[in-house]
């Protein structure tokens, strides 16, 4: 898991207490100020997200053995090299779940997804979290880009959710970054869908090969507070889209049985 924030802590807790058997975690930041959304409170502040996990998981769930990695994926001041630490968390692995709210993280994991084999769940909420999506990638089903276009351009085939267009952040006083202002129980929404996603991947043992998007929407079309509600769209690639190319491009070289070559963004 990549990213355990206010999306990803929850879902990793969860797997843990439905019998994962073990799961990597990768986060860098240690702001306590965020806890209003995230599960676990004031007993942890100031210790980095993945070792506060690493620590209520092996009390709560020791069935479950965590992996903690604290590094930040493109990070300029990291000790490791972004290349060195994902080979590290993914060798082994069933499943990649994306929830670090980053579109270029998105894309590196989906490459790293698509070159190994690995389905790959993603997880995010829109700016003011009036909607989110978790998406589905299998490695022979649509893209990251092939979503956009799909929402895009193909008379948006494929539903945007709420608060899309939102740049409703707001930046409170003492904090680096500027952040959304919503809670943690909408958020949740998301969690829970991606726990269900996982799990689908995880017991059945394969992979389907169509990508899927789940879209939810928190607002009506009026902007009014509605119960949670959900969309699920097929996500095939579109034949012009890249990701095309690089898989032909990753057959090759599998098929040449040559070493792989780590590709750059
Ligand atoms: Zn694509």
């Amino acid at each position: 898991m990549i990213g355990t924030g206010a999306l990803g802590a929850p879902l990793a807790i969860e797997l843990a207490r439905n019998g994962a058997s073990e799961l990597r975690l990768l986060d860098h930041d240690l702001e306590p100020g965020n806890s209003i959304r995230w599960p676990l409170g004031a007993a942890v502040w100031g210790k980095y997200k993945v070792l506060a996990l690493k620590q209520y998981i092996d009390q709560h769930y020791p069935s479950c053995q965590v992996e903690p990695f604290v590094h930040q994926l493109g990070g300029t001041q990291e000790l490791q090299i972004d290349d060195e630490v994902l080979e590290k968390i993914l060798r082994g692995v069933d499943l990649i779940i994306d929830a670090s709210a980053s579109h270029g993280i998105n894309r590196l994991l989906w490459d790293h997804g698509q070159r190994a084999g690995l389905p790959l769940v993603h997880l995010g909420a829109t700016p003011d979290v009036t909607g989110g999506t978790v998406v589905l990638h299998t490695p022979d089903g649509g893209c990251p880009v092939c979503l956009q276009w799909h929402r895009e351009e193909a008379q948006a085939s494929i539903p945007s959710p709420p608060g899309a267009d939102s740049t409703d952040l707001i930046q409170p006083p003492g904090c680096t970054e500027r952040t959304f202002k919503d809670a943690d129980y909408d958020l949740q929404e998301l969690s829970l869908q991606a726990m269900r996603v996982a799990v689908g991947v995880l017991s059945s043992g394969k992979t389907r090969s169509e990508s899927t998007v789940y879209t939810l929407a928190l607002r009506d079309e009026h902007g009014g507070a509605m119960p949670p509600a959900w969309e699920t769209s097929a996500l095939p690639p579109p034949p012009h889209c890249p990701c095309m190319h690089e898989r032909t491009r990753n057959e090759d070289a599998n098929s040449a049985d040559e070493p792989e070559v780590p590709q750059h963004m």
